[in-house]
């Protein structure tokens, strides 16, 4: 099974999407489309013809582009089951536990709220590739709009079980920012400082910090590690519920 051709498209602020090609089928997916636009111009620069869009959530920066895409190419449009009303154009509706196949590569579908209450991630395993949407970032978490704490470390739980060379395609650049909260709670963490000193390096030379590597995440990112006694001490509340200690690192980002 051939392996997904995956390019990456920054738009508006610190937006990214992604266009997935499977080389075998030709079926191209667009995740999470900001825009049409640069979406429609890249696809055509590289000759592909987009045959989906999988949606992860419904925010306005991750489905902005969907009719217009949907308009232009007639693709299909996959996105949570859980949230029927507030993706536009949704043709296909996924769940916890089902694959959807772009081609001949298959999608799990993991049901991951917090973020919002609809909120899912589609894994690609053969091709190591994980579109998590504002769930998970490089050394952050999305924002807790609409779920709560437990729901969202659950969510991560899940999702950093995953293999090590999983490499985590999320939506948004925001590593630096969330590198010097992280370095704030955890200073001594040779992982963490070892991503910091790479990501300067990345930026400083004009290139991003995603996708990075779920081995990478788990030993660095402070919201896969609410489970980490070094963690829990760092904020005041050792040997506390994983889920509260969550809570309280996600508390101090919203106020970093
Ligand atoms: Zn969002
Ligand atoms: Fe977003």
């Amino acid at each position: 099974m051939a392996a997904l051709d995956i390019h990456q498209i920054p738009v508006l602020k610190d937006n990214f999407i992604y266009l997935a090609r499977e080389p075998d089928s030709g079926c191209v997916a667009v995740i999470d489309p900001a825009e049409a636009g640069p979406v429609l111009d890249k696809a055509k620069a590289l000759g592909w013809r987009i045959t989906h869009i999988l949606n992860t959530h419904h925010h306005p920066d991750h489905v902005g582009g969907n009719i217009e895409i949907k308009e232009a190419t007639g693709c299909a449009i996959v996105g949570p089951a859980a949230d029927p009303d507030r993706i536009p154009g949704m043709d296909v509706q996924v769940n916890d536990g089902d694959t959807y196949d772009l081609g001949q590569a298959r999608a799990q579908v993991f049901f991951v709220p917090g973020h919002t209450r609809g909120h899912i991630a589609y894994w690609f395993k053969d091709s190591a590739a994980l579109f998590c949407g504002d769930t998970l970032f490089s050394i952050g978490c999305g924002r807790l709009f609409e779920g709560t704490p437990r729901q969202m470390w659950t969510s991560l739980s899940r999702l950093r079980v995953l293999p090590p060379e999983t490499r985590i395609y999320c939506a948004h650049e925001y590593t630096e920012s969330n590198i010097r909260f992280a370095v704030s709670l955890d200073p001594d963490n040779a992982a963490l400082r070892k991503r910091e000193a790479e990501v300067k390096a990345l930026r400083a030379a004009g290139k991003y910090s995603v996708p990075s590597l779920m081995g990478d995440e788990r030993a660095a990112n402070p919201f896969l590690r609410a489970d980490d006694p070094v963690l829990a001490a760092a904020v005041g509340m050792a040997g506390k519920d994983p889920a509260d200690v969550f809570a309280e690192v996600r508390r101090r980002k919203d106020v970093f």
